[in-house]
């Protein structure tokens, strides 16, 4: 399956989720959000190309990774060829978080064309950052979060509830 990406995978961040982490930076976004820190990210025939597979070789070989974020860019509008690269880091033992300028609950709306193909991607990812980046809400003291109307999901919990919820207790158990 191809993927297309806006960088190459970056390892040993520290900055977009617990632990260090190797992040994925899909390649295009229709979020359009004003003040956005990644505008190159948007076009969707921008980055380039590149195999499923040879993107899940790179995870395979990484070492001290607490886990892998899924960045952009938007990483729904390829769940697809995403939920192939996180199901090979989960079974690496490897935590997999996602940003989304999409909303859980616009995520989990089954009647969305695009639901049963987000739900692939979505049911493996254990904590999801939602929402568009508002610039009057700009918060740089949030962690992991651009602005404070983005929540940091649980996303198993919150599938099982059928309602988002929010994981300040994940994070002071992970710090
Ligand atoms: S969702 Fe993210 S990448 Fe897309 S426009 Fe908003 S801030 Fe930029």
């Amino acid at each position: 399956m191809k993927i297309r990406l806006a960088s190459p995978i970056t390892r040993d961040s520290i900055v977009d989720g617990p632990g260090l982490r190797a992040v994925i930076w899909a390649q295009g976004c229709f979020h359009h959000c004003p003040g956005c820190h990644n505008p190159c990210t948007h076009n969707p025939f921008g980055g380039f190309e590149m195999d499923t597979a040879d993107v899940i070789e790179q995870i395979r070989s990484l070492r001290l990774q607490k886990g892998i974020t899924l960045s952009g860019g938007e990483p729904f509008l390829q769940p697809l060829p995403l939920a192939e690269i996180a199901r090979a880091a989960r079974l690496r033992g490897l935590n997999v978080w996602s940003f989304t300028g999409y909303t859980f609950e616009q995520l989990t709306n089954k009647r969305d064309p695009q639901y049963a193909d987000r739900m692939q991607l979505l049911e493996l990812v254990d904590v999801l950052v939602d929402g568009k980046f508002v610039r009057e809400k700009r918060d740089i003291s949030l962690r992991f979060r651009g602005s404070s109307n983005q929540r940091i999901i649980d996303v198993r919990r919150s599938l099982a509830l059928g309602a988002p919820c929010t994981i300040e207790e994940y994070m002071k158990k992970a710090m």
